[in-house]
């Protein structure tokens, strides 16, 4: 059986890539802040024993270290960092706040990245050795013409960058790296006018992820396998 670590179980993406999962027989081991509130997550243990659920704010990285040596000996094929923020909508230059900006940046860039250094072992011991995070088509530098979402949109473009990097450290050791784009989703994040279902796009996120190549690994693909340019 693979074994699926994801952050920001609880709703949205993060709630149907868990369903998705545990549907194809995997393990899932989801994350979220406040488990005893995670209702309709909670509600998938009575359907799935493969399913366990943990509390981790991926900001805590005490909480994420304790996370990692409470699973020691786990092994993780997937790691799937889902959670983030989109931090106050509507600044345009002249209005950025400064402490929200650093608290997207905390979410969005840093935490997938303490992530992945506190689960390397866990990740190198698995069979599939894949760590992807769910980016934002908005973070694609080729294809901001608009402008604005500063908070955002260059958090997700860092996020890409890192991916990146991690790609080149850790494919020498058979790990590869992705960023995904999951469509332009109905969740509170992508709000009531999106244009795929979170389960839609869940679907699609996996069938990228079971289909990675050493090749694409450092890659930015959107929820139906189309490369993004940065
Ligand atoms: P939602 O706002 O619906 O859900 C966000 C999730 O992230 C929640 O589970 C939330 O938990 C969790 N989260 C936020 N901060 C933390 C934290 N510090 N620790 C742990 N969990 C946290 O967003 P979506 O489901 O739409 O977004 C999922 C991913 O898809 C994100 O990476 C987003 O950037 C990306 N995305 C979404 C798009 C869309 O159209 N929806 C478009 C492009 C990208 P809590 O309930 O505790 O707040």
């Amino acid at each position: 059986m693979k074994t699926l670590l994801i952050t920001g179980a609880n709703r949205g993406v993060g709630l149907a890539l868990t369903k998705v999962y545990l549907k194809a027989g995997w393990q899932v081991l989801a994350t979220c802040r406040v488990p005893s509130q995670a209702d309709e997550l909670q509600s998938l243990t009575l359907r799935y024993r493969s399913l366990t659920i943990f509390a981790l704010d991926v900001t805590d990285y005490t909480q994420v270290n304790q996370l990692a040596s409470q699973l020691n000996g786990q092994v993780v094929d997937v790691l799937l960092n889902n959670a983030a923020i989109y931090g106050p909508k509507g600044y345009k230059f002249g209005e950025c706040d400064e402490t929200a900006w650093r608290a997207v940046f905390e979410t969005n860039v840093i935490a997938p990245i303490k992530l992945a250094e506190a689960f390397i072992t866990h990740i190198e011991a698995s069979e599939l050795k894949t760590i992807a995070a769910i980016s934002s088509r908005v973070g694609s530098q080729t294809e901001n013409t608009k402008g604005g979402g500063y908070l955002y949109r260059s958090s997700k473009a860092a996020l890409n960058s890192s991916i990146k990097s991690l790609s080149n450290d850790l494919l020498p050791q058979g790990i590869k790296t992705v960023s995904l784009h999951p469509g332009w989703v109905k969740t509170t994040m992508g709000g009531p006018n999106a244009l795929i279902d979170a389960q839609e796009s869940a679907e699609g996120l996996k069938q990228v992820i079971d289909n990675l190549q050493d090749a694409q690994s450092g890659g930015f693909y959107s929820y139906q396998g189309e490369e993004i340019a940065w």
